[in-house]
């Protein structure tokens, strides 16, 4: 409270007084500074030497590293950063400030409510309460979200004493608990309107710096997440700086309900996990389908790029993962267990495995570039709380490769990846985009050795002329790498294919070769992925299709509806023949009607839907229609099947 007093007195002192103008040196995002008055907010600072147009965007700021309020009077220079919702922290602030907006709107309608917690989180917010509520009081809730949305109710600061803070809050159990177990002194407090809330912030200017909300659900969440607490009721919500932009969102998140891959996964019999797996999918039949013509494809490109396959053990000895450094860091994910008392552990990576291979035999230069592929089925710990469909599991393939070569290789070793990786993506129908990373501050490896590395990398990328995005030290502490970013059919980005240069290993596993001058030297290595974790590829591209798979992947290509019992036979004779042309295809002769049984193979995304009737039978043809309702008409069998062909063979995406 005094330090407000004394900002607003040192203010007008600055201001009106004109009396010993004291300045602080911010150094503006463009690079450039300034001396300006001290006690000036970020609002004002951003208004005269940014612009108006930032202003307005704003919604927090930044000085050095320290989160601070538009408002709030700026006392110490120092690197100004202006939040916006375009940065992470900027919508973290958005998100979090709709979450006391929520919070005072429930307090409004529901006095005696409790107040638990309101963070953001990675899409939106919740604000959890004691309260009763029914998913039909959203409506009211966000109703007077936007009464005080309207008022533009600034968000006050101030510091209140431990003391104070627990008079504030003295109806607030939760929060009365929250406050005895924090160590500080001095705690800040938040309000706007009648609503006070005591949190670190910062928050937008006031009430009115929110964009478009949305609340989403209700749920039910123990206090501190513990189940001996008592349960409160959740409310999640999500907002955006507009209208437009919220409502795409809302159609996204509708699209993707709609493509979910576990939904879908069950309607396509593709694949399911149990309560006695969690983490570890069953496959089932048709599943293995698309999953064997993944793999078929992967082979078939990997032979053409010169790839040796190999396979390396699940389990091995505790003394490989401490050679590898696996057991100092990545133990936590790690499962082990005991053969003759001696300690082994599942892997979690296919590295060291690879790294024992090649020191099987001696190398030379000669058979340099060595390309070493593995489909290895992996390992990994992860909470179960995190554990989702396909993409988050426990026990994943992952198509490995490592690539042996001199440091004069790198380029062209680099660039080959990368136009492999483009064949696959193009062939998926999947766009990309390209990011390289460079070194981070901890990092092993001489100056030398990352800038040959980087430069390798960055002449691969350059020579491709593909646009890409450098992360300044988000390259792995090992060496620098390149990320693929793919994007689905709803504009979403998943991080698949990699490649990245490995130091440490080559050295921790005294890797060599020999080179021209007959003496050994140390390899340079790459690890590469392609499709990534094959099980995560699957689920993403069952949600980019929307199980719409090309005739190359789909489970069941076709489906053959007799229209009546006297077609079944001559039905059975067209199946024989696509089956022994490799085809997949199935009956559907149920005492059901045509309309029902095409809408039943829609469903199933089966690629053609043959009608076969009294005319088909006498003509030896097959009526031809899609999934998408498009009406092919009727076809010789034998010409359908040439058709088929061509477009498997191409792997067509219709
Ligand atoms: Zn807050
Ligand atoms: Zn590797």
């Amino acid at each position: 409270m005094c330090r407000i007093v004394f900002n607003t007195i040192q203010k007008h002192l600055n201001n009106v007084c004109n009396f010993s103008r004291i300045k602080m040196k911010i150094t503006f995002p463009d690079g450039s500074s300034k001396e300006v008055e001290k006690g000036m907010t970020v609002l004002e600072i951003c208004k005269k030497y940014i612009g108006e147009a930032l202003a307005r965007n704003a919604v927090a700021a930044k000085i050095d590293d320290e989160s601070i309020d538009l408002t709030k009077p700026v006392q110490k220079g120092g690197k100004l950063q202006i939040l916006t919702w375009k940065d992470d922290e900027g919508k973290e602030v958005m998100r979090h400030s709709t979450s006391h907006i929520m919070a005072a709107a429930v307090k409004r309608l529901y006095p005696d409510a409790k107040l638990g917690i309101g963070p953001a989180i990675e899409d939106g917010f919740y604000y959890d309460f004691e309260v009763q509520l029914k998913e039909e009081d959203l409506e009211k809730i966000e109703a007077e979200m936007k009464r005080i949305v309207k008022e533009k109710q600034p968000f006050e600061r101030k510091e209140v004493s431990k003391q104070e803070a627990l008079k504030i809050f003295k109806s607030e159990p939760f929060k009365t608990e929250l406050i005895k177990e924090i160590e500080d002194e001095k705690i800040t407090i938040y309000k706007n309107g009648d609503f006070v809330d005591f949190c670190k912030g910062p928050h937008v200017a006031n009430t009115g710096k929110i964009g478009a909300f949305k609340l989403t659900k209700l749920a039910g969440a123990y206090w501190k997440g513990d189940s001996s607490n008592p349960q409160l009721t959740r409310i999640y919500g999500i907002v955006f700086p507009t209208k437009h932009e919220l409502d795409a969102h809302l159609h996204m998140l509708e699209e993707a309900e709609k493509r979910n891959h576990i939904k879908i996964g069950k309607e396509m019999d593709l694949f399911s996990i149990h309560p006695e797996g969690p983490g570890f999918p069953f496959f089932h039949a048709k599943g293995m389908i698309i999953w064997n013509e993944l793999l078929k494809f992967w082979r078939e490109e990997h032979k053409k790029a010169v790839y040796h396959e190999v396979k390396t053990p699940i389990i091995l000895s505790k003394s490989l993962w401490q050679c590898s450094g696996h057991w100092e860091n990545f133990r936590e994910n790690m499962y082990f267990l005991k053969i003759d008392n001696q300690e082994f552990a599942v892997k979690p990576m296919n590295c060291p495995g690879g790294m024992l291979l090649y020191k099987e035999k001696i190398h030379s230069y000669k058979e340099f570039p060595l390309r070493v592929g593995e489909i290895g089925l992996v390992h990994r710990h992860e909470l179960s709380g995190v554990l989702s469909g396909l993409f988050r599991i426990r026990a994943f393939h992952q198509d490995d490769a490592h690539i042996f070569m001199t440091k004069e290789m790198i380029k062209d070793e680099v660039l080959g990846v990368i136009n492999l990786v483009d064949k696959f993506y193009k062939i998926f129908g999947l766009d990309y985009h390209l990011e390289l990373s460079t070194r981070p501050e901890k990092s092993i490896g001489t100056d030398e050795q990352w800038e040959a590395a980087t430069k390798g990398l960055k002449d691969a990328l350059d020579s491709t002329g593909k646009e890409y995005q450098i992360k300044e030290g988000e390259g792995a502490f090992y060496g620098p790498k390149i990320d693929f970013h793919i994007k689905d059919a709803l504009g979403r980005t998943w991080q698949c294919a990699t490649i990245q240069l490995d130091m440490a290993l080559p050295e921790r596993f005294n890797l060599t070769y020999e080179g021209k001058d007959g003496k050994k030297h140390r390899p340079v290595m790459i690890h590469r992925v392609v499709y990534g974790a094959l099980e995560r590829f699957l689920g993403i591209l069952i949600e980019h299709y929307a199980g719409k798979f090309p005739l190359w992947l789909s489970p069941v290509q076709i489906i053959l509806l007799p229209i009546a019992d006297r077609h079944a036979k001559y039905c059975r004779e067209v199946i024989e023949k696509m089956k022994k042309a490799d085809l997949r295809v199935e009956i559907d002769d149920r005492a059901e009607t045509t309309n029902k049984k095409v809408r039943d193979a829609e469903v199933k995304h089966i690629n053609y839907i043959l009608v076969v009737g009294d005319k088909e039978v006498k003509n030896k043809t097959v009526n031809v229609r899609t999934r998408e309702n498009e009406i092919l008409g009727e076809k010789k069998v034998d010409t359908f099947i040439k058709e088929l062909f061509e477009e498997i063979k191409d792997k067509k995406i219709k």
